[in-house]
């Protein structure tokens, strides 16, 4: 690859939210930059939909090539995976032991589960956090009802933050489609949302959680409070209090940054964030963004848009000879769908409840696709959302549905 000495050399390393935002947010200005986009992954993951596909939604809404999101943009893209910085000689090693020299880099290669060393939890519980869990985790529901001609015990849910309420609540709609079409009587569906804490979102205010538990318990889904997983077998987990039967467990409890900080002598601060200065540079010429940086409202997509963006702005910026500008955090809106139709909007000191709630959710993808890809194309696949589910099974040569 030939590299035009009068341009600076850019890598960016990770193709999420913060990633994709500052490379494309470059590529405007491809004659003063040579940008490469690093990833380990062919695909961008979209990650506000993924619990969608778990429950049987398309999976074009969650899982979107890298390719078609960098189509005629001047960005070069490389598979592979970070393993060292050397930040004296500017360069990164990856994987395969190449090594490639950069002028700025931008790293965002967002968070990886963590299990607390909980004993069983890694092997048996399923997490939704790429395309292959999410369906397996898929596949696992199918297996077990058609297996079983019935329903598992309980249906256990690890953790009552966002992703744990959101997919509580649209499980048992799922199960019950999911007989319908296997023609399998209706079971009894047992949902259980389990928190450590003694309420669930314990970072919101208390009138809004209050709100969201309510909803949860009139739509059947049982809420265990101030219960801790100690361990996990293959069909049950202990927790501080009693034994749950499940061979349905989804962990969605815990997560931390990317090893590739510690391995590489970043500085992290006590909530284990890569600690930046006020133009989210952690070293220099190198910038961290989206859920790495320990930035306010850092584990949010919105947050990584919003850093990419702005760590490519002041590049733009240097370019020009103008001093950066500090970094200032972006407040989020909330919105948390509780099933398909009831959504709770927290927005400063306004909340909404209700069916405005789950259509402020829907319209939120909008903005999030056009974030990536060309508002047609942004359109045209948020319109998938609306698609009914196909009458073919993807596991099983099932083509009907029970009328
Ligand atoms: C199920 C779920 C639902 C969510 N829903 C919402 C929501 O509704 N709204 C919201 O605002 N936020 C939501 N979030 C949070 C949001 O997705 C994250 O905050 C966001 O993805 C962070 O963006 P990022 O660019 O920092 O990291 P990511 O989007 O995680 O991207 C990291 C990238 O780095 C790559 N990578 C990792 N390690 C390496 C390596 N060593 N070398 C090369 N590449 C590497 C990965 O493959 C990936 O492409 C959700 C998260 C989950 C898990």
């Amino acid at each position: 690859m030939t590299v035009n000495k009068n341009k600076q050399r850019i890598i960016i390393v990770g193709a999420g939210f913060a990633g994709i935002k500052a490379a494309l947010t470059l590529s405007k200005f491809n004659h003063l930059f040579h940008i490469t986009l690093i990833s380990r992954s062919e695909n961008f993951c979209y990650y506000p939909t993924l619990l969608r596909t778990a429950v049987g939604g398309d999976s074009k809404l969650s899982i979107i090539p890298i390719s078609k999101i960098l189509k005629q943009k001047d960005i070069n893209f490389i598979l592979g995976s970070i393993k060292t910085v050397d930040k004296k000689s500017k360069n990164i090693t990856l994987e395969n032991n190449s090594t490639l020299e950069y002028d700025k880099l931008i790293l965002a290669l967002g968070e990886v589960t963590n299990y607390f060393d909980i004993p069983g939890l890694e092997r048996y519980s399923h997490a939704i956090k790429s395309e292959s869990q999410t369906y397996n985790f898929n596949k696992l529901l199918h297996d077990y009802l058609t297996e079983n001609h019935t329903t598992d015990k309980n249906y256990l849910i690890i953790g009552a933050g966002a992703t744990g309420i959101e997919l509580a609540s649209t499980l048992p709609a799922y199960l019950k489609f999911l007989m319908k079409r296997h023609n399998i009587h209706h079971h009894a569906i047992h949902v259980e949302l389990i928190e450590a804490s003694p309420t669930l979102l314990p970072r919101y205010p208390k009138d809004f959680t209050k709100i969201i538990s309510h909803k949860l318990i009139t739509m059947g889904v049982s809420l265990k409070l101030s219960c801790k997983v100690i361990n996990q077998g293959i069909d049950y987990i202990q927790t501080n209090n009693e034994k749950i039967e499940s061979k349905t467990v989804v962990w969605t409890a815990g997560v931390s940054n990317n090893p590739f900080y510690k391995n590489n002598q970043f500085l992290m601060n006590n909530h284990d964030k890569v600690l930046t200065d006020i133009y989210l540079a952690a070293d220099d010429n190198i910038f961290v963004a989206g859920d790495n940086a320990n930035t306010p409202y850092s584990g949010l997509a919105q947050t990584a848009l919003h850093d990419g963006h702005f760590i490519a702005k002041n590049i733009i910026r240097a370019a020009h000879n103008k001093s950066y500008l500090p970094y200032k955090p972006k407040k989020p809106i909330t919105v948390i769908s509780v099933g398909p139709f009831w959504g709770a909007v927290l927005w400063g000191n306004i909340r909404l409840y209700g069916l405005i709630g789950a259509i402020l959710r829907q319209l939120a993808d909008i903005e999030g696709y056009r974030n990536i890809l060309p508002l047609n194309q942004a359109i045209m696949l948020w319109l998938n959302n609306f698609k009914k589910q196909s009458r073919k099974c993807n596991f099983c040569d099932i083509t009907s549905l029970k009328k």
